[in-house]
């Protein structure tokens, strides 16, 4: 099985993900942008911002995913719990928000690079306005400085928008439950699609 942990910074997909593959002996948790050895040099790529043109930095990300599409989640897909932070779907979220490439294009590109391997579950991570706005403000107390709420929220709505655009089963889950809460949600909704 092969599923995604989607959510803005701050929403705790770190957390999640670690606590959830604990509950799979066969987990392999994964990531996207950077999880094979091209995808590690194309994240310093893109995240360095050194690209002029949006559509450059876009291919770059789907260079990635295509590359993490093959080595990683193809040859695991049937044996293994893939539990990815991140997929097409934040590649597809941060591009509607650039609004540079057409809503069409930016699907049939995800297509090609993916060969439609997508995960079956979308999990999004969610956070409320004042949340985000609390745990933002925590951060910047531990010098971390992050993008503001509002842009934070619209990628949040965008990936929602993201899923549908792919066709992908979302379940959102509130971020701000509790650790163990979030976790149980997850597990639950996982293992009710196995068992029936
Ligand atoms: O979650 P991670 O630390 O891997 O992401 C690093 C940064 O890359 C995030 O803050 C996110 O804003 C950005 N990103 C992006 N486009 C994507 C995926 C991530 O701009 N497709």
């Amino acid at each position: 099985m092969y599923i995604a942990i989607e959510g803005i910074d701050t929403a705790g997909k770190s957390t999640q993900i670690n606590a959830v593959s604990q509950n799979f002996p066969n987990a392999i948790v994964t990531k996207e942008p950077g999880a094979t050895d091209i995808g590690k040099e194309i994240r310093e790529m893109v995240l360095s911002a050194r690209a002029q043109s949006k559509k450059a930095e876009f291919l770059l990300f789907l260079a990635d995913r295509a590359e993490h599409i093959k080595e990683v989640i193809e040859p695991n897909i049937q044996n293994k719990m893939i539990i990815s932070d991140r997929s097409a779907v934040s590649g597809v979220a941060y591009a509607l928000i650039q609004g540079e490439i057409d809503k069409k294009d930016l699907i049939e590109l995800n297509h090609f690079a993916t060969n439609r391997v997508y995960p079956q579950k979308v999990f999004l991570l969610r956070l409320t306005k004042e949340a985000l706005e609390f745990r933002l403000s925590k951060k910047k107390l531990d010098g971390i400085e992050l993008r503001g709420s509002e842009y934070l929220l619209k990628i949040q709505d965008a990936i929602v928008e993201a899923t549908k655009l792919l066709g992908l089963e979302l379940i959102e889950i509130d971020a701000t439950l509790t650790r163990d809460e979030i976790t149980s949600k997850i597990l639950d909704n996982i293992n009710r699609e196995s068992t029936n």
